[in-house]
């Protein structure tokens, strides 16, 4: 049995003798084959193999098993950005016509992907408190249901969703739980593990690590029964005629059919493909993330009881600080800690925050997280800007929210920066 230190190193990809070290980089856009009905058996599913880049790529492939296995899941995929993969995940089961139950506290990205642009592809979105009451989580749901979504550690409220209930929620109406698990990576927290069917990921943030290139991930845990659901999700469980009637949940079983599917359709006509030069550098961060993910989580909790201690901030939010509202859930679910985003006001509000950004040495404005480098940024006039003030409440993102990403830089050094940056508030 692999410990997931050694599957960040060595996961995914495994050499015969005298192959590459390193997962090679199959810079190439098409494969060759010796004769046309070859080729013929690929574009029907029935056989496995690579015949164009925007469909599958051996480097792409040897990452998203990398992943898989961090997940403890049966299949995955990546995809260009992480905005793909949240909006493959849930236009795989999702389309005109039906419903989705969605936490109110995910990234900024994703609600507007949601709430406005899969709304307007026919797609309705109820967005529920992750704090509700169990009687508002089952009135959400509507015979059109096809999917619960929410994120592990919302991007940037901190919030930790309760796993475990939403998956029972979801499975009791008969749809799997979609999970965002880009702020956890599967080093903090596996949400399969506690019910979740689908886990997606921005690999643009912890999993590369260091800013250096744009991803995203759909793993699937192979456990839900699309069968057993068979009215709900045609498109897994009745004949696909752009493949010669393909059943995908007959023909690729529970295990393979989600992530078939989304490749075989999904990135087929969208195309939102990782490069293999991409894939690259994001298996060179995840050879890593172990060790740095521990890190980050010490960097950060010693700067949010700092900032706790300081009487220029208003108030702290990092689910590993005792009395944290979300301190018993990351107990639970965070374990071995909650990330490097701390968030927190300054006291006086919008104005203070700006100032103190501005003075700020060794964190970089930035529209960006989960980065070596420590950065910060306010949510309220980037990220969140379209949204209203009852939006930004609803999300909880304040006006005075900062979500600083704490990096893996000396913690004293860091310390001092944020010091020098309150005395000029
Ligand atoms: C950044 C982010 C996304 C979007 O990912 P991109 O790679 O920027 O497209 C989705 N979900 C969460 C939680 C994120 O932090």
């Amino acid at each position: 049995m692999e410990r997931i230190e050694t599957l960040c190193v060595q996961g995914g990809y495994c050499p015969g003798s005298g192959e590459p070290r390193q997962v090679p980089i199959v810079q190439s856009t098409t494969f060759k084959y010796d004769t046309s009905e070859d080729m013929g058996k690929l574009f029907d599913l029935e056989a496995e193999g690579y015949f164009y880049s925007r469909l599958q790529n051996p480097t792409c492939d040897h990452v998203a098993k990398k992943i898989a296995q961090l997940e403890g899941a049966a299949a995955a995929m990546l995809t260009s950005s992480g905005q793909a993969a949240n909006f493959y995940a849930v236009f795989n089961i999702a389309s005109c016509g039906d419903h989705v139950v969605a936490s109110s506290s995910i990234y900024g990205g994703t609600y507007n992907l949601f709430a406005v642009t899969m709304k307007k592809m026919g797609v309705e979105f109820t967005f529920v408190s992750p704090d509700c009451s169990q009687e508002e989580l089952d009135a959400a749901f509507r015979p059109n249901t096809k999917a619960v979504f929410g994120e592990t550690i919302a991007n940037p409220a901190l919030t930790v969703l309760d796993i475990e209930r939403f998956a029972a929620a979801a499975h009791s109406h008969g749809v799997p739980l979609i999970v965002d698990n880009t702020f956890a990576t599967p080093i903090l927290c596996r949400p399969i593990q506690w019910g979740a069917d689908i886990v997606t990921h921005s690999t643009t943030k912890y999993m590369d690590g260091h800013a250096a290139a744009l991803g995203g991930c759909i793993v699937d845990a192979g456990n839900f029964d699309w069968m057993a659901h068979a009215d709900k999700f045609p498109g897994l469980t009745t004949p696909d005629e752009s493949y010669h009637g393909v059943t995908y949940a007959q023909r690729f079983g529970k295990e393979g059919a989600f992530i078939t599917k989304a490749t075989a359709q999904l990135m087929r006509d969208f195309g939102s493909m990782m490069s293999p030069q991409s894939a690259f550098i994001l298996n060179l961060g995840l050879e890593s993330l172990h060790v740095r993910m521990e890190r980050h989580c010490a960097n950060a909790l010693a700067v949010a009881q700092y900032l706790q201690s300081h009487d220029k901030i208003a108030w702290v939010r990092y689910s590993g600080l005792p009395g944290d509202a979300y301190y018993a859930a990351a107990q639970k679910y965070l374990p071995q800690g909650s990330c490097g985003v701390v968030s927190f006001g300054v006291k006086g509000g919008r104005q203070a925050a700006e100032t103190f950004m501005k003075h700020l040495k060794l964190g970089t404005i930035a529209t960006h997280v989960a980065d070596a480098r420590t950065c910060c940024l306010h949510p309220a006039s980037s990220t969140h800007r379209q949204m209203n003030d009852a939006e930004l409440a609803a999300a909880g993102v304040g006006a005075d929210l900062v979500r600083l990403s704490v990096g893996l830089e000396s913690r004293e050094d860091l310390i001092e920066d944020l010091e020098q940056a309150l005395r000029t508030v």
